[in-house]
Order: structure tokens, then sequence, then C-alpha cells
């Protein structure tokens, strides 16, 4: 063990704080010495050390207070507090509850015993560490699981298990106040094609590259979401099938015209997209999140048929101005 501690120590009487300070650094810890509770409280603060020896009694703020305060802040849970008291006091073991110290040595003392409650504190301080360091490792994986369980991870977009959740909850906020979810549904078209001159990895690159046009033309409420391989969806709250149809073409035109990275020397890649929307519950026959999903795919198929690079609008999803 490294004896390159850093141990405060906080004593009024000169003479005590001598010769801890004199025994310490012999030991070759680094010490710094307070000769009052509120030197020891500033010094603390400014630089958290890695042990600290209090006298108990120290006048205006006494080791107590300065334990009691500095346990208060979380960066010195870890930081374990000696107190000296002396052989005399009854009340010695209130010390632990009233203050949250973590270990006592009674006056008068001797260096061995100093010399082992120094080293058996700083083994929980490293102790302490190890957990901290566990903690904050557990608290990592957490996040990254956190945000597994919701993102795809090629494209950064919502993934399908997300989707189906905010489908469901939209649905039902949509049914309850009767507003219009609008669903589209989009393809690149002959995508299998750009995987074959340009390798899978210009492909990946080219979902990447179109989820982001995606995300530069949608609004921040709207759902983008990787729905699996080449297809995506956006669902819109609140909002019409007209309005999903400007959105889709928006897209649509941004890809056309869009030069995507991953050519190499053959220029930039070229794609379209081709889209489908339905809008709920202006048709009145989709009466399920999944009577919408199924919309917007046949809407998607008809683009297609059609020819490609399209939006098709699901006929009865469109409402009809009189
Ligand atoms: P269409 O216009 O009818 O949609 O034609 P398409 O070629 O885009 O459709 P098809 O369903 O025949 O092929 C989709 C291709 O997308 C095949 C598959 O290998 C590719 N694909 C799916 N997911 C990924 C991916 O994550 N990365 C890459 N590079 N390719 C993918
Ligand atoms: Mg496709
Ligand atoms: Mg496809």
């Amino acid at each position: 063990m490294s004896n390159h501690y850093r141990i405060l120590v906080a004593d009024d009487r000169e003479d005590n704080l001598g010769l801890l300070r004199e025994w310490l650094s012999s030991q070759d810890y680094y010490v710094r010495c307070a000769r009052d509770g509120r030197e020891a409280l500033d010094l603390a603060r400014r630089d958290p050390p890695d042990l600290i020896l209090l006298d108990k009694i120290m006048p205006e703020v006494d080791g107590l207070a300065v334990a009691r305060e500095l346990k208060k802040e979380d960066r010195f849970t870890t930081v374990p507090i000696i107190v000296l008291t002396g052989r005399e006091d009854t009340r010695r073991h209130a010390i632990f509850d009233e203050t949250g110290a973590d270990d006592l040595i009674m006056k008068p003392f001797t260096f061995e015993e100093v010399d082992t409650h120094v080293r058996t504190m700083l083994k929980k301080r490293e102790v302490f560490r190890a957990l901290e360091r566990a903690n904050e490792e557990l608290r990592q994986a957490n996040e990254r699981m956190a945000h597994l369980i919701q993102f795809d991870e090629k494209t950064q977009l919502f993934n399908y298990r997300h989707f189906m959740e905010r489908l469901a909850d939209e649905f039902k906020r949509a049914r309850r106040y009767a507003l219009p979810l609008t669903l589209l549904m989009l393809d690149v078209d002959h995508f299998k094609n750009v995987n074959d001159r340009y390798g899978h990895v210009a492909g990946d690159g080219v979902l990447r590259e179109f989820g982001r046009i995606m995300v530069r033309s949608a609004r921040e409420t709207d759902v983008i979401a990787r729905y699996g391989g080449e297809e995506f969806v956006i669902l819109l709250p609140h909002t019409t099938a007209a309005h999903g149809q400007r959105l889709a073409d928006r897209i649509r035109r941004s890809t056309e015209t869009h030069p995507f990275g991953g050519g190499d020397g053959q220029g930039p890649i070229r794609v379209t997209v081709s889209a489908g929307v339905a809008t709920y519950p202006i048709n009145d026959r989709l009466r399920a999140p999944d009577d919408l999903v199924r919309a917007a795919d046949e809407a998607l198929y008809h683009a297609k048929e059609a020819g490609r690079n399209r939006t098709h609008v699901d006929g009865r999803s469109l409402v009809r101005l009189r």
C-alpha cells in the first residue's frame, strides 16, 4: 500500500498536533494541519483528503461538529474520520451515531495504536472507493441498457420496440381526445441494388444519412423509428393525413437530391424513397394500432406499385373538404 495518502489532522493543542504531524510524515503520509474546527472544515472542503483525524475537544467548532458537518456532504461519505478523545470520555460510543465518524482513538495513545487505526481506516477508504467505482460502472451499464431498449444501434433512431409502445400510447390518446394520429411508413427504393453495388457498409451509411434527413424534416414531437431493415416509420400525433403527406414529400424530395456518401470512386450514392400514409380516426375502419400500421403499409405498397419515389395516402384517411 502506497503511503502517499493525504491526511488532515485537527487539534487545538500545538504539542499534540506537532507530534502527530511528525510521526505521520515520517510514515510518508502527506499531512495537513488545522488548529481549530473552522480551519479543519475549510481545508477539508477545499481539497478533500483521504483520511481525517479530529480532536474531539476544540474551542468554538469542536471535532464532533466538524465530523457531523462533513458527513452531511456526499463527497465525505467515503472519507473516513477518526475522532481523538480521552479514555475518560464516557460518551465516546455515542460519537459514531451522533456524527457519522468512522473510528475512535483514545488519548493518550501510542504511535502503534495510531498506526493500526490509520491503516485500518485507509483500507476502508479503498473499499469505499472500489464500491464507488463499481456503482459508477453499474450506473453506466444501466444507462447503456436503457438506451439499447429504446434506440436502434445503427441509425440511433427509436427502435421497433419503442415505436410500438409509443404507437399504443398515442393511439389511446387520439381515441380519448378524438385527435388525428398519422403514420408514415417509408421504404428505401431498390435498396438491394445499393448493397450489391456499393457493399453493406456503404448501405449502412445510407440508412444513417437517411435517418438524419428524416430528423431534419420532422418536428421534435414526431416519433421517428427504424421499423426494420430499410423500412422506417414516423408517428405524427395531432396531425392530419394531408400534413403527413406533405412531410413525406419533403423527405422524399430531400432524399432524391441528397448526395449520399460512401460511393468512393463512383461518386455520390443516389437513392429514392417511397412512402405510405394513414390516419386514425378519419378512416373509421382503423380500430387498433395494428390497423393503422397495416393501412400505412398497404399505402406504401401502392406507392411502390405505382413506380416508387412517391407518396401514397390511404384513401379513407384523407379528410374530404365539402
Ligand atoms: P423495394 O424498392 O421494393 O423496397 O426494393 P428493395 O431492394 O429496397 O427491397 P428488398 O426488400 O428486396 O431488399 C431490402 C434490402 O435491404 C435487402 C437487405 O439486405 C437490405 N437491408 C436490410 N437491412 C439492412 C441493413 O441494416 N444494412 C444494409 N446494408 N442493408 C440492409
Ligand atoms: Mg426497399
Ligand atoms: Mg423493405
